[in-house]
């Protein structure tokens, strides 16, 4: 693809996340690998209203090239990239009930949502969950790639999703898919639920090899 519409694409992706509440006012983020770098949504820029000639565009450590200056969050995408040479691009949002289940006391920080659905364990696999750190805090990029190389998708505790794909479709529709999981989940909390077995995961595993 090239950048030009790869441009248009991340501002097509930005306003139908917008459009459909997944993430409110200038939350959210999205970056996608170019061939000198990446491009990544300006700071404090609304997902709805993105202008695909003002995109930022930073190198491989994240020095602006050009565009205007990159979201606050570029470190989180910044470390995930360098534990997934193979990710084309990231989405990281705000979405409520993906945050939601990030606050709650009682989950396993290896895996915060369990296998509900077929599509949910083929699009996310298993999720990990990392510690609360402010915004901004590089304690929270490090926590991210401590757990980058094993999980696409990774759950900020009190914050929201960063997932990972192969290119930005993938990532937003994995994205996508946490968030409606992330929702079934908590409709489901305190009810008796008959997850995906062991073997049921494993099958879809060999028959959809990520
Ligand atoms: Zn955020």
């Amino acid at each position: 693809m090239t950048e030009s519409k790869l441009r248009e694409e991340i501002c097509w992706f930005g306003k139908s996340i917008y459009d459909r509440g997944l993430t409110a006012g200038s939350s959210g983020n999205i970056s996608a690998r170019v061939d000198d770098g990446w491009l990544m949504t300006p700071t404090n820029s609304c997902l709805g209203r993105l202008d695909p000639a003002t995109l930022s565009k930073v190198d491989e450590k994240g020095a602006p090239i050009s565009g205007d200056k990159p979201t606050k969050e570029a470190f989180l995408h910044l470390s995930m990239y360098g534990q997934r040479p193979g990710a084309g691009a990231i989405v990281h949002l705000h979405s409520t009930h993906s945050v939601a289940v990030s606050v709650l006391v009682d989950i396993d920080h290896e895996n915060p949502i369990p296998p509900l659905t077929a599509y949910y364990v083929m699009k996310i696999g298993r999720l990990a969950l990392v510690p609360y750190y402010a915004p901004g805090d590089l304690a929270l990029a490090n926590a991210v790639r401590e757990v980058a190389g094993r999980h696409h998708a990774v759950l900020l505790a009190n914050h929201g999703p960063i997932v990972a794909g192969k290119d930005l479709e993938t990532a937003v529709y994995a994205t996508e898919e946490l968030e409606e999981t992330a929702k079934l989940y908590l409709l489901l909390r305190g009810q008796q639920t008959k997850l995906l077995t062991v073997e049921q995961v494993a099958e879809l595993h060999r028959r959809f090899p990520a």
